[in-house]
């Protein structure tokens, strides 16, 4: 025979459960910040190496432009120079051919070299900015630690004040209620491990999924004689006269 006041109990119990429910989900809320920010400092950092290394790449390829392009600029001075003592047509058409050759390639040089300044310059910035950023989001996530563990610690607090509350009335229940009911409780926390029977003109239901209930099984859980779980969804009838 299980007396009503017990499944009293549990009503108390899912009521103190739903509110650690609440709890918990606030320290993963905290927590879910703080993953946020780490992966956030994950992806820069892993980017910098990266970005250093391509800088350095270019800066090696902006150097040996700019070393072609004096060599360029000497050729063309010899050029120039050696154009004076130009006597035949030939010689002409070959020194413009030069020239024409010798300025092109200068010009080629140029647009390379102007365009990887460009990209240093940015890149530049970008390292820069990224190396900021991790510097910042390192501080934030430092002081939202401490700010999390303050909060987690209340919340803390809090569950294991439930908790004790809920191991008391869990602790006056008869065994099998009690493990009934904690078996269930692992599988439908925070998601109604209890329910009830409704009744209306046309017969008695499941309050949480509507199945039919025979009435043998009513008249037994308001006995008190047997404990009753609902065999469309599984959860514990409480009698409804509790409710
Ligand atoms: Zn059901």
């Amino acid at each position: 025979m299980i007396s009503f006041e017990l499944y009293q109990n549990l009503i108390e119990v899912v009521g103190l459960d739903s509110k650690i429910g609440v709890h918990l989900e606030k320290i993963n809320s905290h927590n879910k910040r703080l993953n946020l920010l780490a992966e956030q400092k994950k992806s820069k950092e892993q980017k910098i190496p990266l970005l250093e290394k391509s800088l350095k790449e270019k800066r090696i390829s902006l150097k040996q432009f700019e070393s072609q392009l004096e060599s360029i600029e000497i050729k063309q001075k010899q050029s120039r120079k050696n154009s004076l003592k130009i006597k035949s047509d030939h010689e002409l058409r070959s020194y413009e051919k030069e020239t024409a050759s010798l300025s092109s390639q200068k010009e080629e040089l140029e647009e390379k070299v102007l365009s990887l300044m460009n990209e240093l310059e940015l890149g530049d910035t970008e390292l820069n900015e990224s190396n900021s950023f991790v510097k910042g989001v390192t501080k934030t996530i430092e002081e939202l630690g401490q700010e999390v563990q303050r909060d987690v610690a209340i919340e803390q607090k809090e569950i294991s004040n439930y908790q004790s509350r809920i191991d008391l009335l869990l602790a006056a229940l008869p065994v099998s209620l009690r493990n009934s009911f904690m078996a269930l409780n692992k599988k439908y926390r925070f998601n109604s491990p209890i329910t009830f029977i409704r009744q209306d003109s046309k017969g008695q239901y499941c309050n949480h999924c509507s199945i039919k209930v025979p009435i043998e099984e009513q008249i037994a859980l308001d006995k008190g004689t047997q404990i009753k779980t609902c065999y469309g969804c599984g959860r514990m009838f409480i009698p409804s006269s509790l409710l």
